[in-house]
């Protein structure tokens, strides 16, 4: 089934970064999501189409108003409802959720991209400028998503880190070589960040490629990229490792990294 993304924002345009290149591009051909903007600035009610205004109370900067911003939530779940009703799906079932892109909520890890990515629909509000009118958050939004503890210029970028996360976890757009299993932060690899990769040439500005990875000894190269893997969790990130239960091999592993032994 077809996952329906729909963006409300000012810059539609910057979509055709993940629309016309790569991995997204190719799922959007097989159509494994779609994609729909929605400038706010089309919904505007006033000759100048005008979407924010300056904040109550005063300060700098400008808010983006409500009501633009509600009509084109409107019309984006409509779309997404009449899809899953052609689909054959019950529509207010399948009502989708409008995430609000923001840096005032907890980062998003794996786990709540892997949660986001089973959702049939989503709608994405980008926010621009000092940010957006409160009562439309309160009235409007099911989930608050940030990318990261640092400010964007607005939520697209946000919003496209999203989709292109959720869209290569979908069946069947990575082929087995791309496979996510192998990836840094996939719950198959039991916290352990993915092993360095190396190819030809063998010698690059007097650099060799490990041996073990020409040896074309297969068993010997799963044991090296899991011990890799294992000792750069540890010096890297470790506090992907915390609270695991690590195996008892793994464990010893962990002792022998740690003392330095080979
Ligand atoms: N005044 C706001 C604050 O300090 O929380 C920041 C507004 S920011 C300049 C404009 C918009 O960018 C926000 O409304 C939000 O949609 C988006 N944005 C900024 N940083 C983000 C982040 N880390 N994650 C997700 N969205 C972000």
């Amino acid at each position: 089934m077809t996952k329906h993304y729909d963006v409300i924002t000012l810059f539609p345009e910057m979509f055709d970064a993940i629309a016309d290149s790569g991995v997204t591009r190719r799922a959007l051909d097989e159509k494994v999501w779609d994609l729909k903007c929605w400038n706010p600035r089309e919904f505007a009610q006033d000759k100048y189409r005008t979407i924010d205004d300056r904040p109550f109370g005063g300060g700098p900067g400008m808010v983006m108003k409500a009501e633009p911003l509600n009509a084109a939530i409107d019309a984006a779940i409509r779309r997404q409802q009449g899809l899953n009703r052609e689909a054959g799906a019950g529509s207010e079932a399948n009502k989708p959720k409008v995430v609000y892109l923001t840096p005032q909520a907890k980062p998003a890890k794996d786990a709540d991209i892997r949660r986001l990515a089973t959702e049939s629909g989503l709608v994405f509000l980008c926010g621009r400028y000092e940010g957006i009118d409160e009562r439309l958050i309160e009235a409007r939004v099911d989930l608050e998503v940030s990318i990261g503890d640092y400010v964007l210029s607005g939520g697209e970028l946000a919003a496209m880190v999203l989709i292109d996360a959720m869209v290569r976890l979908q069946p069947g757009v990575l082929n087995t070589a791309e496979s996510a299993v192998e990836d840094s932060f996939s719950p198959a690899r039991e916290g352990r960040l993915d092993h360095p990769h190396y190819t030809r040439p063998e010698i690059w500005n007097d650099h060799a490629a490990p041996d073990v990875l020409i040896s074309g000894n297969h068993a010997e190269i799963a044991k090296w990229r899991h011990r890799i893997a294992l000792e750069r969790t540890w010096k890297r990130r470790p506090d992907l490792l915390e609270g695991r239960s690590l195996n008892r091999e793994d464990l010893k592993l962990l002792e022998a990294i740690k003392s330095g032994k080979p």
